[in-house]
């Protein structure tokens, strides 16, 4: 299959086009149908097998094909920000690669991507939040502090990916995720698509697993 094959709306389409992605790595060819199908995923990915856009894709299609992010653009002034997707990662690096690489991705579809990340100052990230975000890449520090200061709101999210998940609890992230991820359990229930992506699977990811997401497929390529 290619990204054509896939439903994933004309103007990511062409922005595929335009990365010159043509054929879908193992991981993409698998990930990608299951995600846009709607179902929650734990997938095994290493660094390089192109996990970003296999969450990504599902992501940006999912969000563009949502009436609540064309309302929330029509204007109506909010004090804190509600995007409809959350990406967590567990560092600055790998949060700005993820933000450059899905701006490329959403590049003129009109989907609205912001990063926070910890280490530098707050102030520009809490200030770009506040134009509208439908699409957050963060890392789990900073954006408990964001959600504390009641600048962001994440009862809206829909889509949740957490990028290498074993990582993030390797750098003892994991009080942090569940306290954004209690932030989300709000009602109407079950309207969240979770997808984790980790390099191994230790017992603690096991548990996150069976935590976050629901009728999972699991995914090793
Ligand atoms: P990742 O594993 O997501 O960090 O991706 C590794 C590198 O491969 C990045 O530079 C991507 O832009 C590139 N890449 C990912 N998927 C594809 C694809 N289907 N075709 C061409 N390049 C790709």
């Amino acid at each position: 299959k290619t990204f054509d094959e896939i439903n994933l709306g004309d103007g990511l389409k062409q922005n595929i086009r335009r990365c010159n992605y043509i054929k879908p790595t193992p991981i993409q060819r698998h990930a990608i149908p299951i995600a846009v199908a709607g179902r929650d995923l734990m997938a095994c990915a290493q660094t390089g097998s192109g996990k970003t856009a296999a969450f990504c894709f599902p992501i940006i299609s999912g969000v563009l094909k949502d009436p609540l992010a064309v309302t929330r653009r029509g204007g109506g002034v909010s004090t804190a920000a509600c995007p409809l997707a959350l990406i967590l990662a567990p560092t600055r690096e790998l949060s700005c690669q993820i933000y450059e690489e899905s701006k490329k991705f959403a590049y003129k579809t009109g989907a609205q991507i912001a990063v926070a990340y910890g280490g530098t100052p707050i102030y520009q990230q809490l200030r770009r939040l506040e134009k509208g975000v439908d699409i957050l890449v963060a890392t789990p520090g900073r954006l408990v502090d964001i959600v504390e200061r009641a600048r962001v709101s994440l009862g809206m999210i829909k889509y949740l990916a957490l990028d290498e998940a074993d990582r993030m609890l390797d750098m003892g992230f994991e009080p942090q995720i569940r306290k954004i991820v209690e932030q989300m359990d709000m009602p109407p229930p079950g309207t969240r698509q979770t997808m984790l992506f980790s390099a191994t699977f230790p017992d603690e990811i096991q548990r996150l697993a069976s935590d976050f997401l629901s009728d999972y497929v699991f995914l090793a390529v």
